[in-house]
């Protein structure tokens, strides 16, 4: 989609530090973390949010838990502990209107849910 910073990466049109791709996938690191380990893994369809989401889609959402799993384990937070967040919509804080998964760790992280 035109003018989403995410599908621009996606493209290469934007220079990003990618950590995995596969022809569905691309993960690469937040460019402000906010903890050591700050990645962001984003399906390369260009899927506005989580409520833009179709069933048709359920496969490409477990991919992605894989690729977490599997980047968890590169990165050495499998075992410390890491988080998982999917911001949504204003009230969830979702900047970027492109879905994806936010990995937190490397740190003990703050507050838990607010
Ligand atoms: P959101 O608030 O939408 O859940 O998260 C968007 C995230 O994307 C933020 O953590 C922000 O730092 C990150 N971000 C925004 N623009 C870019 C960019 O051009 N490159 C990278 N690597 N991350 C970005
Ligand atoms: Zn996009």
């Amino acid at each position: 989609m035109e003018d989403c910073i995410f599908c621009k990466i996606i493209k290469k049109e934007i220079p990003s530090n990618i950590v995995y791709e596969s022809n569905d996938i691309i993960a690469f690191r937040d460019v402000n973390p906010v903890a050591p380990v700050h990645i962001l893994v984003v399906p390369k369809k260009h899927i506005n949010s989580l409520n833009e989401l179709l069933p048709e889609d359920e496969q490409l959402i477990g991919r992605i838990y894989t690729v977490i799993n599997t980047l968890v384990k590169e990165e050495e937070i499998d075992k410390t502990g890491f988080r998982v967040v999917v911001n949504c919509g204003e009230d969830g804080g979702q900047e970027v209107k492109h879905l994806h998964f936010h990995i937190l760790g490397g740190k003990k992280l703050g507050t838990k849910i607010s």
